[in-house]
């Protein structure tokens, strides 16, 4: 098990008139490779759950274990959380300050202390698993496209090898295109390095598409944690919390309804384009 948190809470200025619980109380236990959908209302306590996993804001009650190593027992055990839990912060490029997108890139694994060797190697490595050119390296990230600088940010926290990678709204913003590039990258990531990857999103497309189980919060607490095909079952438990299902499960529910014996449990268009030809070999089948 990769990562494991237990009673883990957390408060906002407590004792003040804002004070407001953030996360409530939650356990999971999250297996090595594993891809993790990560939904929930806005203000659920996602961004909030996922800087507790690495060590950014440090638990009001509970624990979190990278490796089973608790990592507030000792100082330098949050430090090391930061470099094994890569956080893709939301609108990551405003976050981008150096001369070049080499520099950029390099901070992170600069700040492990690597030698100039292997952080060389590290930023070529990275800059081409989000599919930019070295070309890019000595331009001035300000020169860059929006997409490019989101880039350009994933890419710096891939070249500390994080061995879990959280993205917090990875695509908000991006065009649909922009968007694809940048989730294909990620997944083609996760099958090479058979990194864990937490991806928050508000696509439940994009979810279903990508992920291997899915994590729903709720005011702070865990609702579900599930597979796919189990959460996207409780379309109606979603609906209650402003969550949605994937379009392509609404067309099937709706077929279903009006008489066409399909399988409901269709989250990709992928599939949904299976279960059509299967349905019309059938009835061809039958005339
Ligand atoms: P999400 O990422 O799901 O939108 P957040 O973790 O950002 O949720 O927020 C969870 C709750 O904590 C919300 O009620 C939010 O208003 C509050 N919150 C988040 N960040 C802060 C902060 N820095 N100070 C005070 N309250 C905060
Ligand atoms: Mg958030």
């Amino acid at each position: 098990m990769i990562l494991k948190c237990d009673n883990l809470s957390y408060t906002y200025g407590v004792g003040t008139p804002f004070q407001r619980t953030a996360v409530n109380n939650i356990d999971l236990k999250i297996e090595e490779g594993e891809f993790i959908g990560v939904i929930g209302h806005t203000g659920s306590g996602k961004s909030t759950l996922l800087q507790l996993f690495n060590g950014l804001l440090k638990p009001e009650t509970g624990k979190v274990y990278i490796d089973g190593i608790d990592i507030w027992e000792k100082p330098e055990n949050a430090r090391k959380a930061r470099f094994s839990v890569g956080l893709v912060f939301q609108y990551p490029e405003y976050q981008l300050f150096e001369e070049t997108v080499y520099k950029d890139i390099s901070f992170g694994p600069k700040n492990m202390g690597l030698n100039e060797e292997e952080i060389d190697k590290r930023v070529r490595e990275a800059i081409e698993f989000v599919g930019l050119s070295e070309d890019l390296l000595e331009k001035s990230p300000f020169e860059l496209s929006g997409g490019q600088k989101r880039r350009v940010a994933i890419a710096g926290v891939i070249a500390m090898q994080p061995k879990i990678l959280i993205l917090d709204e990875p695509t908000a913003g991006l065009d649909p295109k922009g968007k694809e590039e940048i989730l294909s990258h990620i997944k083609k990531y996760h099958e090479e390095k058979n990194s864990t990857i937490l991806l928050v999103s508000h696509s439940m497309e994009d979810i279903a598409k990508y992920s291997s189980k899915i994590l729903v919060l709720q005011k702070g607490e865990k609702i579900l944690f599930d597979t796919v095909k189990n959460v996207f079952s409780k379309s109606e438990e979603l609906e209650k919390m402003g969550l949605s299902i994937p379009q392509i499960t609404k067309i099937f529910i709706k077929l279903k309804n009006h008489g066409v014996d399909v399988d409901t449990g269709i989250y990709t268009v992928e599939d949904g384009k299976k279960e059509i030809i299967r349905l019309i070999k059938e009835r061809n089948n039958s005339v």
